[in-house]
């Protein structure tokens, strides 16, 4: 059977003003497979994953997510941010709500879920990132790392068949980047498809299907983890890697 295409993305380019950032991006993302983005900073990653659920558009090539085409439209593009959760590398929380009612938000005011409804899925999800007993607290009173793991849940609260991470631990105090890193994996090895920036090498070794290096707004190199790492082909892959492992 052929696998199910969750991303894929077709010639992409897109430009800051006269700054072209995505080169002729091609990558195609199936149904339970783990993507890991790496490359040096400025290189177009967050532009390029925050594209495929519209916080940032593109001027020419396609995306599709989930089978549907990114067009401008509204009503298309909401469809896609609820197929497509996004948790970013300074969590992101809302500051003035407990975590419970962070994680009920969406699900109350996008999906229409009753209040009940929400709040036992967010406490089971809150569970399953191990701070059910963080709910009732403010953000500002949990480390880094359980509020890293709250916005994980919060984004897991819309059900999403993608998830996308934006250097998820690179905030965080070193002693707090695996318990993160635990619970991205756990949720790989149930299946999540996702694709996850991160210089997080050991993850990336783990976890990756496919490990994809990014330099100048161009993918240069994409490989499996081994020989990504063992045999890099390309110049400026062995020179990243020579500066970050
Ligand atoms: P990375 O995530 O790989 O560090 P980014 O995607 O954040 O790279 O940025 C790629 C390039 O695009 C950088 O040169 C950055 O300065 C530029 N850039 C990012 N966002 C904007 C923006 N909103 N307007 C103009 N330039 C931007
Ligand atoms: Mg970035």
């Amino acid at each position: 059977m052929k696998p199910e295409s969750m991303i894929e993305i077709i010639n992409l380019n897109k430009w800051f003003g006269n700054f072209h950032v995505l080169k002729n991006i091609n990558m195609r993302v199936d149904k339970g497979e783990i993507i890991v983005i790496c490359g040096p900073s400025g290189s177009g990653k967050s532009t390029l994953i925050r594209c495929i659920n519209r916080i940032e558009y593109h001027q020419k090539g396609k995306i599709v997510v989930a089978g549907t085409p990114l067009t401008n439209r509204m009503k298309n593009i909401s469809m896609v941010r609820r197929e497509v959760g996004m948790v970013f590398q300074d969590f992101d929380l809302f500051p003035h709500l407990t975590i419970l009612e962070n994680l009920i938000l969406a699900p109350t005011w996008i999906l229409k879920l009753p209040r009940k409804t929400a709040m036992a899925t967010a406490m089971a999800l809150l569970e399953r990132v191990r701070i059910s007993d963080q709910a009732q607290k403010m953000p500002g009173q949990l480390s880094g790392g359980q509020q890293q793991r709250a916005a994980i849940a919060r984004a897991l609260c819309m059900n999403p068949k993608v998830m996308l991470f934006d250097e998820p631990t690179s905030a965080l105090d070193p002693e707090m980047v695996k318990e993160v890193l635990d619970v991205i994996q756990d949720l790989a090895q149930d299946g999540m498809t996702m694709i996850c920036v991160t210089h997080e090498m050991g993850f990336a070794r783990q976890v990756a299907n496919r490990i994809i290096f990014m330099d100048e707004g161009e993918i240069v190199e994409e490989n499996d983890p081994d020989n990504f790492f063992s045999h890099p082909r390309w110049d400026r892959t062995q020179k990243f890697l020579s500066q970050i492992l």
